[in-house]
């Protein structure tokens, strides 16, 4: 049994000692670190020294690419679309959007960059987090990206000019573009002896991969992961059936592709009273057939305003209790 917490925000060596040791002591088995653009620019001598003193914990090592871009998933700011005019992907309203184009040559650039930092700094696997397009909100028919690269792209592809309106070629299109980009991507990886982890927005999200079968194809893969966190507004039944939903298909695709599912536990923002949700994902998960749990984040985002839960240390503890009860069970 696997389990752990993604942790963030503290770049201070001497007090992300203290935090790593603790949740060690707790019965982790392995962190996630964030590396953001900041991290790349400001920190990454540091981040090395962190993976470090995570690995002489006993701790094994995932680093996401947090925010990246604004292609994947993260609370931290991305100024690629700033330092490369015209880079920024374009919705299908028209409208500029402050996330990167993942086709612009930039990006490819500086992601071929990034893997080479945070490979060399020593992580164990590279966690692939939600990769997407650029969208707005649920249910919003905007779609991107129709800047004049993806035009272009899928011009030469389709002999046709790419719709306003999403169509199933604009739907294979996007897929696509972010496969071939993860296998790349992934590849590089490998090439540096680590591994690989994607993490897939469930399905209610338009990120551009709705097709989950295609990513547990990609031959540098190692591990397959989602993340269906409920809203604020949902309840019990809610966290019920998408948690069973998407660990059976995690479980499902894993075993056909010989990969190790992972599910990941919502930390962040959990309501008072509704602290039992996380430790009933991870039975679920667990239940399912998944032996890999995470959770975002540690000690329920208690230092991050924006993340924070009512009582962080009553949903901690629960997550914690949780995660040593399933180890037990083995
Ligand atoms: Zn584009």
């Amino acid at each position: 049994m696997k389990f752990g917490f993604s942790y963030f925000g503290v770049r201070r060596l001497a007090h992300v000692r203290v935090d790593l040791a603790q949740m060690r002591d707790e019965g982790a088995t392995q962190v996630l670190h964030t590396w953001s653009e900041e991290d790349l620019s400001y920190y990454r001598d540091t981040m090395g020294e962190i993976i470090h003193a995570s690995h002489q914990l006993g701790l094994r090592v995932y680093v996401n690419s947090w925010a990246v871009g604004r292609v994947f998933g993260g609370e931290a700011n991305s100024e690629l679309v700033a330092k490369n005019p015209g880079s920024c992907q374009i919705l299908s309203t028209g409208e500029s959007t402050p996330a990167i184009c993942p086709n612009h040559p930039a990006f490819q650039d500086y992601m071929d960059n990034w893997i080479d930092a945070v490979c060399q700094a020593g992580a164990d696997t590279v966690f692939w987090d939600e990769p997407h397009f650029f969208f707005r909100k649920l249910g919003d028919s905007a779609w991107s990206c129709r800047c004049n690269i993806c035009r272009a792209l899928f011009k030469d592809q389709f002999g046709e000019d790419l719709p306003v309106v999403s169509t199933p070629e604009t739907t294979r299109f996007r897929q696509q573009r972010l496969l071939g980009l993860l296998d790349h991507w992934s590849t590089r990886v490998a090439s540096h002896h680590k591994r690989n982890n994607v993490c897939l927005l469930p399905d209610t999200f338009d990120a551009g991969l709705p097709d989950w079968e295609s990513v547990a194809s990609l031959p540098h893969l190692d591990e397959l992961s989602s993340d269906p966190y409920w809203l604020d507004t949902d309840g019990e039944a809610k966290v019920r059936s998408d948690y069973t939903l998407y660990a059976k298909r995690l479980v499902e695709l894993c075993q056909r592709h010989n990969l190790e599912p992972q599910m990941w536990m919502k930390l962040y923002r959990i309501k008072k009273g509704t602290e039992h949700f996380a430790p009933l994902a991870a039975r679920l998960s667990k239940e399912a057939g998944i032996q890999n749990l995470m959770a975002w984040s540690w000690r329920a985002s208690e230092w991050m305003s924006w993340l924070r839960s009512d009582d962080p240390e009553a949903a901690h503890q629960a997550m914690v209790s949780e995660f040593q009860s399933l180890a037990r069970s083995l």
